[in-house]
């Protein structure tokens, strides 16, 4: 494959650059996913709330790659956290896939007010035990929420997926995972193609290397360690986000991304999002 991986915590590969599908349609899926996977990317991320498993999972068995050179990851959305209703929504998820087990199976959301997590993540290690997931982890965990976890639980997740861009560089969360051994996956790589690629100091750094602004700020978050799930269902776009294995930012490139950061969210605060 074109992407190299990052090794979990568990000894599982997965690649660093994969393909999301946030709102893409359930019947422009299958398409998209087929372009991506025809265009040299392995690892897919989708959600059971993204409603398009069914179409990722066409997608996965019309392309006759073998299941173990893939990387799958769903999500499980917030109204089935808790421990039998995670089983539940598991079986769900997995039947719409068409597959026999995920690589990697995340909380969508801490929803600390409701206070399950613990409970959902249980049924997680149950997965886990019984082959039926090869790594578990979370998304939008804060540290504080992370903590907790590990407390409480006996696996320690293999990533956190988190809102990062230039504009919310996430530093905090990031050198706590470090410490942790947790991979940061980075959602919204390149904060949803809104203002971030017109930034001059990117245009900039693109003209520089004759690269597209998309490309550089994917090339930082490799470069930093972060693994990306970008989003296109153009594909010119999909072939341009995973070629960024042929060169190399300098410390002044990476300087001036750093000078970037706004702490700005895009998405909701996992503190208070308890949405379902
Ligand atoms: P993104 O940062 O990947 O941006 C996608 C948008 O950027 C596209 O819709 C397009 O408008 C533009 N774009 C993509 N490639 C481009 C290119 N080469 N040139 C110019 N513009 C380009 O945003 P995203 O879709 O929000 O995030 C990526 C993935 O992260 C999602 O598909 C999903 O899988 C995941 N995600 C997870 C959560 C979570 O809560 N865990 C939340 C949001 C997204």
């Amino acid at each position: 494959s074109k992407v190299p991986p990052i090794i979990l915590n568990n000894g599982i590969e997965m690649p660093q650059l994969g393909y999301g599908v946030w709102q893409v349609p359930d019947d422009e899926a299958e398409r998209a996913v087929a372009t991506a996977l025809e265009t040299g990317y392995r690892s897919i991320d989708t959600a059971a709330i993204y409603g398009n498993e069914e179409g990722t999972g066409k997608a996965i068995a019309a392309s006759g790659i073998p299941r173990k050179d893939l990387f799958i990851t769903t999500k499980l959305w917030n109204s089935d956290q808790g421990y039998d209703s995670t089983l539940r929504a598991f079986d769900v998820s997995l039947e719409k896939l068409g597959l026999d087990y995920v690589d990697l199976y995340l909380i969508h959301w801490p929803l600390p007010a409701r206070d399950q997590y613990i409970d959902t993540y249980k049924a997680f290690e149950k997965l886990l035990a019984d082959g039926r997931v090869r790594s578990i982890g979370t998304s939008n965990f804060l540290p504080e929420h992370m903590e907790r976890l590990i407390d409480a639980t006996s696996v320690i997740p293999a990533v956190n997926q988190i809102e990062l861009h230039p504009h919310l560089q996430q530093r905090a969360a990031r050198e706590y995972h470090a410490e942790q051994g947790i991979a940061t996956e980075a959602w919204s790589p390149l904060g949803q193609g809104k203002g971030l690629l017109e930034v001059p100091a990117i245009i900039a750094i693109a003209q520089k290397h004759g690269r597209t602004p998309a490309q550089i700020v994917l090339r930082w978050h490799i470069q930093l360690g972060n693994v990306v799930i970008p989003k296109s269902v153009t594909p010119s776009r999909i072939k341009e986000n995973i070629e960024v294995y042929d060169f190399e930012l300098d410390v002044e490139d990476l300087a001036a991304i750093s000078a970037l950061n706004e702490e700005r969210r895009l998405g909701p605060d996992p503190a208070t999002f308890d949405y379902s």
